[in-house]
């Protein structure tokens, strides 16, 4: 397994024709906000390698002026940071403009933490953490961009699905409870679709993961219980069911 100290050189950024990049999304610029230099230019110099732009931050601030600036992609945002803290920059940021965020953590019980308190990151990892797997998140948030693009493309048509005074409009990506618009971040959006595509449905964590974060991993599960609590938080905590050692269930609200 690779580790935080042993990023392989940057085999060919920017991509070309002869060596396309390997991720589908070679113009994708990821900010990346970290103190740490070492751990900040092993990151940079391994998401370099595999063609995206890549510019880093050092502080929550910066972050956050970079991320209005850049408009990324993605943002690789670690939670300890001098001046604003990760909880802190996630929360400017996605007051802006919904950017998917992978958050890393130093401890377990620091994600557990941040999970709990459903912060709106769309992913969370915790150091020490390997390069490749890093790699394989980013570029999971990155087709979840895409996909979602996609989406907004192709259904035009789609009238919005109403239940009770919940109103969910797919082709305008936008969510209304009682006549207020509620603004939830994309990964949040694609979780609330799947769930309310098959009201009273339990379904399952793992099911959940795979579907709208595209990838399965046991510690992922986690994720989707900390976008649960976020959607209950903006929407209200009666819509979605929790089914005890199975997952979650969406009940449409009483019109
Ligand atoms: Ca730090």
């Amino acid at each position: 397994m690779e580790s935080m100290t042993t990023a392989t050189p940057p085999s060919s950024p920017g991509g070309g024709p002869t060596s396309p990049s390997p991720s589908g999304q070679p113009n994708a610029t990821v900010l990346v906000v970290e103190d740490e230099p070492a751990i900040a230019a092993a990151i940079a110099q391994r998401l370099s390698a595999e063609g995206w732009r890549v510019e880093v931050a050092r502080d929550g601030l910066a972050g956050v002026d970079a991320a209005t600036r850049l408009q990324p992609d993605a943002i690789v945002l670690d939670v300890m940071l001098p001046g604003i803290d990760g909880l802190e920059v996630t929360r400017r940021i996605q007051a802006e403009t919904p950017i998917p965020i992978l958050m890393l953590t130093a401890r377990d019980d620091e994600t557990d933490m941040l999970v709990g308190l459903g912060v709106g990151a769309d992913d969370y990892m915790t150091k020490p953490f390997s390069m490749r797997e890093l790699v394989a998140r980013v570029k999971a948030l990155l087709r979840r961009v895409e996909r979602a693009a996609q989406a907004a493309a192709t259904v035009p048509a789609d009238p919005p699905m109403t239940m009770g005074d919940v109103s969910i409009d797919r082709a305008q990506r936008r969510v209304h409870r009682g006549g207020e618009e509620v603004h939830l971040t994309p990964t949040e959006f694609e979780l609330l679709v799947m769930l309310a595509s098959a009201p009273k449905t339990v379904q399952t964590r793992e099911k959940l993961l795979a579907e709208v974060w595209d990838w399965a991993d046991a510690s992922g599960t986690r994720t989707v219980d900390s976008h649960i609590k976020a959607l209950r938080r903006k929407l209200g905590p009666d819509l979605i069911r929790t089914v005890h050692g199975v997952g979650y269930a969406f009940e449409p609200p009483a019109d």
